[in-house]
């Protein structure tokens, strides 16, 4: 009875079995009734939901000839004897729309482009489908999404036909019919599609409403197409209407700029961080002299350890950087704000692991580099301090912070 389900979505039916189904995780019910409004997984269509005597359905299955409804439940109210079937209508009607609406995208892009649909998917979110071609342009997807709409607006009606499979040549079926089955389903779109197809479908195309392709992308050789139809494009449209006015606002241009907006500012952030860069290259060459000046470390003289209390560690690892482009002594740089610390040797064949790495383990301190480079952190203040002596005193210079 699925296909011509009420729009009240009550039904009363009889229970005939109910059987533990192992399928699922434990407790899982299959309740097999002797007539069911529930539409079985099939066809690339989702199971029906809904309730039966108030036990909701988790699937609806077609196994071997039987409809099984899946339902959790302890027992009550599945026991054999009367059922009412409530069916969730909202989610039906979406999946007919969306199914329906897939026939007559599909067959408008064969009409318009020659290319046949391989398969497709009704999706929860968005549906697919796989069309046989590598490619298909934007004027393509605008004029089939034209097409589609002309043919909504039409309002045309949706024939059903049942047909042995000897006779099925005589429709024009737009993709293979099934070898198996002793009456073939043909749902027709008048005027636009034949196809042969188990799922459920709208009695005119007028109740699709709207259809929207949302993207393609490039799958195994063929286009994947998503789209949404009916309510979903109400849904999508009034959540791009919202992020649209938002950024709107925050960018002081008409929604309908706010791609062109968005670009012009993110332009202007793109100038604004190389500006921000060079200047920030600038100051550590400046501080890095500045540094080099006050202690007296020229390119042959003694090693130096500083810490910077107010200064972060980025910043620290440009001065490092900056400095150590004009002495070939060891550099260590601490920063008291991140309690981490970066050593720096440009010296050929000096390795600074070994002293580094020492005193910092010797604090706890965590880190690693290379012969000259090193980093490393420390978990308190007191750590960072006495590292930083240690490494003064190894290095044989007493000096302190100035
Ligand atoms: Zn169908």
């Amino acid at each position: 009875m699925y296909y011509d389900y009420s729009e009240a979505g009550i039904f009363r039916a009889e229970i005939r079995e109910v059987r533990p189904w192992a399928g699922r995780e434990t407790g899982t019910q299959a309740i097999l009734l002797d007539k069911t409004i529930f539409y079985p997984e099939g066809g690339g269509q989702s199971a029906d939901r809904g309730t039966i005597n108030g036990v909701p359905l988790l699937d609806v299955q077609e196994v071997d000839g039987d409809i099984l409804h899946l339902a959790a439940g302890d027992g009550t109210g599945l026991a054999p004897g009367p059922a009412e079937l409530v069916l969730d209508v909202r989610r039906r009607r979406d999946f007919t729309i969306h199914h329906t609406g897939q026939h007559l995208l599909s067959g408008t892009i064969l009409r318009i482009t020659g290319k046949p649909t391989l398969s497709m998917r009704l999706g929860e979110e968005f549906c697919t489908i796989d069309v046989d071609t590598p490619d298909l342009g934007e004027d393509v997807l605008v004029a089939v999404e034209e097409a589609v709409m002309d043919a909504i607006e039409a309002d045309c009606p949706v024939i059903f036909h049942f047909c042995p499979p000897e006779d099925i040549t005589r429709f024009p079926l737009r993709k293979r019919p099934p070898q198996d089955e002793e009456q073939i389903r043909v749902v027709e779109i008048q005027g636009h599609d034949f196809s042969p197809c188990c799922g459920t479908h709208c009695a005119s195309t007028g109740a699709i409403g709207i259809l929207r392709i949302l993207g393609t992308e490039k799958y195994k050789g063929m286009t994947r197409l998503s789209f949404i139809a009916g309510r979903r494009c109400l849904r999508d449209s009034r959540l791009l209407r919202r992020n649209g006015e938002i950024s709107s606002q925050a960018l002081k241009v008409p929604v309908m700029e706010t791609g062109k907006g968005v670009l012009a500012l993110l332009e202007k952030t793109g100038r604004l961080e190389r500006e921000l860069k060079a200047l920030e290259e600038a100051a550590a060459e400046f501080k890095a002299q500045a540094l080099l000046e006050k202690t007296g470390s020229g390119r042959d003289s003694g090693p130096l350890a500083e810490i910077f209390p107010g200064t972060g560690i980025d910043e620290i690892l440009r001065i490092g950087r900056a400095a150590q482009k004009k002495t070939g002594a060891l550099l260590v740089l601490a920063s008291e704000t991140d309690l981490k610390f970066a050593a720096f040797c440009s010296q050929k064949g000096i390795d600074i692991r070994p002293l580094i790495k020492d005193a910092m383990e010797k604090q706890g301190g965590k880190g690693g580099g290379g012969p000259g480079f090193f980093q490393g952190l420390f978990e308190s203040p007191e750590a960072l301090s006495a590292f930083m002596a240690a490494v003064r005193a190894a290095a044989g210079t007493g000096e302190d912070r100035p």
